[in-house]
């Protein structure tokens, strides 16, 4: 079996436990085609691939497999294998992932909705849950400022210096946190699918980074909620790397000042020029209360 078979089986078994969303979107029969299909067609192309696909493993394969005593001498196939994580499932969860591994095999054009739980075996909590990221805002140094945990993503942090501060500690650490992390199976399992030529688009609502990370191009994901992994200044708009630098200032609750802008002050200063606005950074994430244009 190609490893990349495996990885996708797997990959699946941690999107479905995880909460990622799955959507498979069926090629457009010409006949029936509608307006909305026909465009989708015309300007998404399918991206072509020369690999001749294996078959999928089924839940009747499974169900087989596991019902009989294994070969001492003939290993079993490999989902059943200790090693494997399907291995390791429940008899029911094992069966699910089986009966969708099939479809994703065949399916050439997938489009995954990816939310936090995909990162979450990565050690990156995701935002609801007790022990999410809103629980642990609220127990970060000043954090009775504010008191909802979804207050600390609220573009209303921007209206005093002590919450701008908050906010920008938290990003400094998220950053710190998302870096220390590995792509789990899932964001392999997305890599996978993409250098096959079967993956349509990914759209995250992690601000991780880790798809890119696992390997998946840029021009296969978008990053709904922006990424921790660049800053942008509020004046120019011109994004930057988040360095160790910048990250720093961050964790102190500082906003570093744009250096595009200083640079640009410096040659307008020594040309005589009118002195204009220089920026400071902030990450470069969607908060709620904001478009994801509103701000620039
Ligand atoms: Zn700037």
């Amino acid at each position: 079996m190609a490893p990349q078979t495996r990885r996708q089986a797997a990959a699946a078994c941690a999107a479905t436990t995880a909460g990622g969303q799955l959507h498979e979107v069926p090629t457009p029969t010409p006949s029936k085609a509608t307006n909305a299909t026909k465009m989708t067609a015309a300007t998404t192309p399918t991206k072509s691939t020369t690999k001749t696909p294996e078959p999928a493993p089924t839940a009747e394969d499974h169900s087989a497999t596991t019902s009989s005593t294994p070969s001492k001498t003939t290993p079993g196939p490999w989902w059943t294998r200790p090693a494997h994580p399907l291995a390791a499932l429940p008899q029911d969860v094992a069966d699910r992932v089986l009966a969708v591994a099939p479809i994703l095999h065949r399916a050439k054009r997938i489009v995954v909705v990816a939310g936090a739980g995909i990162s979450v075996s990565a050690g990156i909590p995701d935002f609801r849950s007790p022990d999410g990221m809103y629980a642990l805002a609220k127990l970060r140094p000043g954090g009775a400022r504010l008191p909802r945990g979804q207050d600390w993503f609220d573009a209303a942090v921007f209206r005093t210096e002590a919450t701008t501060r908050l906010f920008y500690s938290l990003m400094g650490s998220m950053r710190s946190a998302a870096l220390a992390a590995s792509p789990t199976p899932t964001h392999e399992w997305l890599a996978a699918l993409d250098t096959r030529g079967s993956l349509l688009r990914c759209y995250s609502q992690n601000i991780d980074d880790l798809e890119p990370r696992a390997g998946l191009a840029a021009e296969s994901l978008v990053q709904v909620h922006g990424t921790l992994s660049r800053v942008r200044c509020v004046v120019c708009h011109r994004t930057a790397e988040h360095s160790d630098e910048v990250a720093n200032e961050f964790q102190q609750g500082n906003a570093p000042a744009c250096t595009a802008c200083e640079t640009e002050a410096e040659a307008r200063e020594k040309a005589g020029k009118r002195a204009r606005a220089v920026g400071v950074v902030r990450p470069d994430v969607v908060l709620y209360n904001e478009t994801h244009s509103g701000w620039r």
